[in-house]
């Protein structure tokens, strides 16, 4: 009876570690599995995440790689509008001396604006000078932000960009005072143009020409020609920095001096209304007394 007793405890026992035994590896057979299903649906997911980000990589690498040739093409059309404009210049400077020296017949007009730009007047002048296909040059100031549609046009239109100071202040403490003063308001309109619109200006005209520098103009040219400059007056002009005066007047201030001249810079300013009337009249006189136009350019006779 004890040892039946026995050996049923015994089984029971057994039985009891057996059902403990198949519920724990059953347990963690579960366990496992959940748990290995989570993994594959986080490596999945990650997987999807991965594929994405390398296909945001794989577009922006190619974006990269269209702008990076975009910047290529851009670089080598400056390089070749560079080339074509330094030609043009060249050949320019060649037909200068050819007239000065009585070799050639041609005539040159340099026609110059002053003291611009304007919101107002400057399109009109480019409308014109666009309808004549004239290039010509324009001394401006520094202004804002709100101006860059304009320098932008004489620039792209072909026309040569030019330095007046940045800000034309003739006042006894203004750009003439010093030496340095009237460096600094040029070197001021030269950084400003160039961070801008990437254009390098090269020429640059005295407000209220050369003769306003008095006794420091020696050392101003000097400061100048170190800064990579030369600077420009002029033979004749309309007359409207001077006063106001009608359509005919600067018509006639133009062309009744022109004769005298085989290679001319005529002064006009861009914000005078009755200028922009006359400059049809003007281009089409200087034409029939025989004048090509030209925009300035350093090495030009004119350039001081
Ligand atoms: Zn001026």
């Amino acid at each position: 009876m004890a040892a039946r007793d026995r050996k049923d405890r015994g089984i029971l026992i057994l039985l009891v570690l057996l059902f403990l035994l198949l519920g724990g590896s059953l347990y963690a057979f579960f366990h496992m599995k959940n748990t290995a299903e989570t993994h594959q649906a986080k490596i999945e997911e990650l997987q999807v995440t991965l594929s994405k980000e390398k296909e945001k990589n794989r577009a922006a690498l190619q974006e990269l790689a269209d702008k990076e040739e975009e910047i290529r093409d851009l670089e080598e059309y400056k390089k070749k509008a560079g080339n074509a404009r330094e030609e043009y210049f060249r050949m320019a400077a060649d037909l200068e001396s050819r007239i000065l020296s009585g070799e050639s017949e041609a005539k040159i007009a340099y026609l110059t604006f002053d003291d611009g730009p304007y919101l107002t007047t400057t399109s009109s002048f480019l409308d014109v000078l666009d309808e004549y296909d004239v290039k010509a040059t324009f001394f401006y100031l520094l202004k804002d932000e709100r101006y860059d549609e304009i320098y932008r046009r004489v620039i792209d239109s072909g026309h040569t960009l030019a330095n007046h100071t940045a800000t034309h202040n003739l006042k006894s403490d203004g750009i003439y005072q010093s030496v340095e003063t009237f460096l600094e308001d040029i070197r001021l309109n030269r950084d400003e143009i160039e961070r801008r619109f990437g254009y390098r200006t090269d020429i640059m005209r005295f407000p209220g020409g050369s003769g306003q520098a008095r006794e420091k103009k020696g050392d101003i040219i000097q400061g100048l020609r170190e800064m990579g400059y030369g600077y420009v007056d002029w033979d004749t002009e309309t007359g409207d920095g001077r006063n106001v005066g009608s359509v005919d007047e600067y018509i006639h201030g133009v062309l009744d001096h022109s004769e005298n001249y085989r290679v001319m810079v005529v002064l006009m300013h861009d914000y005078s209304y009755n200028t922009a009337k006359a400059l049809p009249s003007i281009i089409e006189g200087l034409r029939d007394q025989g004048f090509l136009f030209l925009p300035l350019f350093h090495e030009s006779v004119k350039v001081k």
